[in-house]
């Protein structure tokens, strides 16, 4: 049995307040935090719950992008019918997260700050090493099994892969996280771990997520999710692309193009040499092969993650070949 003091905060002030104090945790659809608490790994002395918060919820797309509300539902911005049209990669992406029941509790924002999936960090009493958890304490995943974990943006420190859906898809389209008055492009938002894997993202205490925004482009229009995993449904990518492709007037030659991964790293990754290499150039399956290949540029296998070198590239391909022939 844990005590933990409970506030049902009145405003997004109060709790950005409360959430400056330390040992404190936002609750949102819950999801996430009870399952973090129940295995230990989470033991907050205060829970702010802002799942009621009104005004955090609003799904708006316009010309200019999408605004997503942070505690705006899974479910909801899935079936929303400007996101699928204006962003169909993002649509994709939370409709093959987690279940249903899930997706109707979760939030965007929690979905955002989901922790890694690595078994070791997940199960403090029989692995007391995880830097992720303890700073210093070492990592269990080096020395164990890595099959799961990352083969691009590791660290001596740690090598979990960050395990979420739609923070793959907003990363290749540009979004923007909203914190109250200050707004993070997303791949600055997520960080390497480098030597302090603790540290898992750019938001400093009493900060909250309040909206993110995604800019209106071709490529997201013309996009597309694939997420491969060991069973077709309730379970984590193994592999994961989100691709957005415009083109020029000829309808061949690629203008515009946009390729992240999921799944292989330990933030949603942005594979820019794919892009680089495929950008002005004529759509052809042999380029596209080819370039697909820099997706896994500067990889590091631990063993029994190998395959994710062989799958990450394949999963790219696919997802260009696909959305090319959609555009
Ligand atoms: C069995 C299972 C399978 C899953 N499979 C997938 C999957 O395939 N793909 C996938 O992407 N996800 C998957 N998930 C993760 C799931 O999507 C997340 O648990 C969910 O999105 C978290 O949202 P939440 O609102 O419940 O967050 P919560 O649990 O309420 O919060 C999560 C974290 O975010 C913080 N937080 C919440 N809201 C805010 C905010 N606005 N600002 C700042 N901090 C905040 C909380 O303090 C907490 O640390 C799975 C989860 C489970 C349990
Ligand atoms: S890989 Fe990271 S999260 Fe997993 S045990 Fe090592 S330090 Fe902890």
């Amino acid at each position: 049995m844990r005590d933990f003091s409970y506030l049902r905060a009145a405003s997004v002030e109060e709790a950005i307040n409360a959430a400056a104090l330390p040992a404190t945790m936002l609750l949102a659809g819950g999801t996430t935090l009870l399952d973090l608490a129940k295995c230990g790994v989470a033991d907050p002395e205060r829970v702010v719950d802002i799942s009621h918060l009104t005004g955090l919820d609003t799904i708006r797309v316009d010309g200019e992008g999408a605004f997503i509300g942070a505690l705006a539902k899974m479910s909801r911005v899935a079936v929303d019918a400007a996101i699928q049209q204006q962003f169909p990669a993002v649509s994709e992406a939370l409709w093959q997260a987690a279940s249903a029941q899930i997706r109707n509790m979760a939030s965007i924002g929690g979905n955002l700050l989901q922790r890694t999936r690595c078994a070791y960090f997940r199960d403090p009493a029989t692995f007391p090493a995880c830097n992720k958890r303890s700073p210093g304490s070492g990592c269990s995943a080096l020395e164990g099994v890595t099959r799961n974990h990352a083969v691009l943006g590791g660290s001596d420190a740690c090598i979990a892969t960050y395990p979420g859906d739609l923070a793959v898809a907003l990363t290749a389209f540009d979004a923007v996280v909203h914190l109250g008055e200050r707004s993070v492009a997303i791949d600055d938002f997520f960080l390497l771990p480098g030597s302090t894997p603790n540290r898992e993202h750019a938001m400093q205490p009493g900060e909250m997520i309040t909206a993110i925004t995604i800019p209106t482009s071709v490529a997201a229009r013309h996009s597309t999710f694939i997420k491969v995993r060991d069973r077709q449904s309730y379970e984590f990518a193994a592999a994961s692309a989100a691709v957005g492709i415009a083109f020029e007037a000829d309808g061949k030659t690629i203008s515009d193009i946009r390729v992240a991964l999921g799944g292989v790293a330990t933030k949603p990754w942005r594979a820019r040499g794919v892009e680089d290499a495929l950008r002005g150039r004529a759509f052809e399956p042999e380029a596209v092969k080819q370039a697909s290949r820099l997706a896994i540029e500067g990889a590091i296998d631990h063993g029994a993650n190998h395959y994710k070198i062989e799958l990450a590239p394949r999963v790219v391909e696919r997802a260009i070949l696909k959305t090319g022939a959609m555009a």
